[in-house]
């Protein structure tokens, strides 16, 4: 069964007035994962958050680590026009690094498990926080798993449609792990373009798949059979982190995708079909029509459960 980590702290984070990136994201999806508990189909673990952001320094440059730990909680701060360090943004913080903590030390990995948090992370660069991204999830939990088995090989899979550019500025050149990014192209951040793509010796590197506005469900699950599985099963990881943004459904206010709930089912089944006891952990990045979010979480968790 599906272990789901929700990070209560989540809740604190205030990204400002009429801003996409809410806490009711958090209270909508934690109202799912308990029902879901209820039902018997997914496992809420609530994690202790850290003393402190000590963690993300093996993502980011430690400077922006301690310009974040200087914060004083009553000033607000942009630090650009969508990104605000408010009154509560360690707090989640320090509840995502607890999250990421417990994940590495999770002994039964033959489960998946769903990282529940926000603010998403996968636009915050190594130097500075983006794009509603404060510190870098994803590439904080696969340095953070580097760091316990330096022997491991790690994939991470961003279907959010946005391109991450910050997993890949800091995980990009990292030998022994692989970069996969379908998004929205042209399209905020502007990269992705697939300039940077490469194949490093054993497999590993960048495979940026840009795709155009009105990508639908037919068109993206072509893409996963031809181009996205096959990389994953070549490349062989022993643990596929999975950028988990559900702003590609045809209802999100900021995508340009007509996805459907369907086909983040499709996504979950056949990642857990292609990777056979591999270590599958989603962390959730975008995703901002509250009932979209809620319906395309409920499906990729169930897609995965099988
Ligand atoms: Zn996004």
């Amino acid at each position: 069964m599906i272990k789901s980590y929700f990070v209560r702290e989540s809740l604190l984070h205030d990204s400002g007035p009429s801003h996409p990136e809410s806490a009711e994201r958090a209270r909508t999806l934690r109202a799912l994962l308990t029902g879901m508990e209820k039902e018997g189909t997914a496992k809420m673990i609530e994690p202790h958050p850290s003393r402190d952001l000590s963690l993300f320094r093996l993502a980011h440059d430690p400077a922006y680590i301690d310009f974040l730990e200087r914060h004083d909680n009553r000033l607000p701060i942009d630090l650009d026009p969508d990104t605000r360090l408010s009154s509560g943004s360690l707090d989640a913080m320090r509840g995502i690094a607890g999250a990421i903590n417990m994940i590495n030390l999770e002994k039964d990995r033959s489960q998946p498990v769903f990282l529940v948090a926000r603010p998403p992370g996968h636009h915050a660069r190594r130097r500075a926080g983006m794009g509603f991204c404060l510190v870098n999830t994803a590439a904080t939990q696969a340095m953070s798993l580097l760091q316990s088995d330096p022997t491991l090989r790690i994939a991470i899979y961003d279907f959010d449609v946005h391109h991450g550019n910050g997993t890949e500025e800091i995980l990009g050149a990292l030998p022994g792990t692989l970069y996969i990014s379908t998004h929205q192209y042209p399209f905020y951040p502007g990269t992705g373009s697939g300039r940077e793509n490469r194949t490093g010796p054993d497999g590993d590197g960048i495979l940026d798949i840009p795709l155009p506005q009105g990508t639908n469900d037919d068109v993206y699950s072509r893409t996963l059979q031809e181009t996205i599985l096959p990389r994953l099963a070549s490349f062989a990881p022993d643990i596929l982190l999975v950028s988990a943004g559900f702003d590609g459904h045809r209802d999100d206010p900021l995508g340009g995708f007509l996805l459907t709930e369907k086909i983040y089912r499709h996504i979950g089944e056949q990642i857990a079909l292609t990777l056979p006891g591999v270590f599958i952990v989603s962390i959730l990045e975008g995703g901002y029509n509250l009932l979209a979010l809620k319906k395309s979480v409920r499906s990729y968790m169930e897609g995965l459960n099988r």
